[in-house]
């Protein structure tokens, strides 16, 4: 087992962080395997770190003060470097909030609010473009009767009974390395040390209460799904003066009935008849900014992707950069034809020659392309 920290570190119990700092590295440097090959300097270099780290920490540095070394090397056969020290003591101390003077101040004085999750559908257009929309949401704002502090306005507090106005608890508790005096706060006034004679009515003491708020929101061009909104302070009121958490938006787009993405693309179908793939032409197509000309080539087949160049999704964070829009063109084969359509079909068909034996109006439209 290694011997005290401050003594491995060569310091006084009251050693301030500079000084832990200087006699770390001078040990350090002497104790390094690469520097030092004598047999023990691998396990001291080792016991140097251990120390260090531990007293390095003010949170850490006041547990180990309390405890002693039987939370980071008591068990034996494990070692600090596979956990984290951090881990140790969470998992035997965890949950408390009340080690040593540093968990319970931090309990108990002023806490940071809970971040909050909201989730947001916006239509396709609204993603691409984006824009400010309206959110409804429910949080914790701290109370305007009481201020926060959960005394009926004109009452006072009195010492908390359960604790004596200490704000701290001892209780034995049972760990794999020993059984400790474990030190929590007092439940009963949450570590203040004083209760409030009379609860604030309009929070029954909180402090806090559910409020729904309507906020606008900025939509930046080119968002897609997953992508989350960070609206700072607007998560759950802080306790005892504690800064406000944050409130994250996360967006889905719904699908479109005409449009779809492919990153900063959009890609769309359109139908042109046979006669306008054979013969070409220009056709107006839907675009996010509305109808645009597109030419479509004599002799266009099934299937060609035709580009509208900057007529995508804006680039999230450099809205001057667009993707572009690719069409599919869908050529459609009538399955119902006219008479006098018929007629004139056949009458082409016999003018190729291919009305029989070249795979009918097919062979015939394949054959056009060639001329
Ligand atoms: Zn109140
Ligand atoms: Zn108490």
């Amino acid at each position: 087992m290694p011997g005290d920290y401050y003594e491995t570190l060569g310091v006084s119990r009251d050693a301030n962080q500079e000084e832990l700092k200087k006699a770390y590295r001078r040990l350090a440097r002497k104790y390094h395997p690469d520097v030092n090959k004598e047999a023990e300097a691998e396990e001291r270099f080792k016991e140097i770190n251990q120390a260090y780290e531990v007293l390095s920490e003010p949170e850490t540095r006041a547990r180990y003060d309390r405890f002693g070394e039987a939370g980071v090397s008591g068990g034996g056969g494990f070692d600090p470097a596979d956990i984290g020290l951090g881990d140790i003591f969470e998992s035997i101390f965890g949950g408390f909030g009340g080690m040593g003077t540093g968990g319970v101040r931090r309990r108990n004085g002023p806490s940071k609010g809970d971040d909050l999750r909201l989730d947001f559908k916006l239509k396709f257009r609204e993603a691409v473009f984006g824009g400010e929309k309206e959110i409804r949401i429910r949080h914790l704002e701290t109370c305007q009767t009481c201020n926060g502090n959960g005394a009926r306005p004109g009452t006072g507090a009195r010492t908390c009974s359960g604790c004596n106005g200490t704000g701290q608890v001892r209780r034995a508790t049972r760990t794999p390395f020993g059984t400790f005096a474990q030190v929590s706060a007092c439940p009963t006034c949450e570590g203040t040390g004083e209760v409030v004679e009379q609860k604030c009515d309009v929070c029954a003491g909180a402090g806090r209460k559910q409020e729904t708020k309507k906020l606008k929101i900025t939509i930046p061009p080119g968002v897609d799904n997953g992508i989350k909104l960070r609206v700072p302070r607007e998560g759950d009121a802080g306790l005892k003066g504690g800064p406000p958490g944050d409130l994250f938006v996360y967006l889905t787009v719904e699908a479109d009935e005409e449009f779809q993405r492919d990153g900063i693309d959009i890609k769309s179908d359109v139908p042109i008849s046979y006669l306008q793939a054979i013969l070409g032409c220009v056709i107006k197509v839907n675009t996010v900014d509305g109808a645009e000309e597109l030419t479509i080539p004599a002799g266009t087949q099934p299937n060609t992707v035709l580009t509208l160049e900057n007529k995508g999704v804006p680039k999230l964070g450099n809205a001057v950069s667009r993707g572009d829009h690719r069409i599919t063109i869908k050529v459609v084969i009538p399955g119902k034809i006219g008479h006098e359509e018929r007629e004139l079909l056949e009458k082409l068909a016999k003018l190729r020659g291919d009305a029989h034996g070249k795979g009918g109006l097919e062979g015939f439209l394949g054959g056009l392309f060639q001329k």
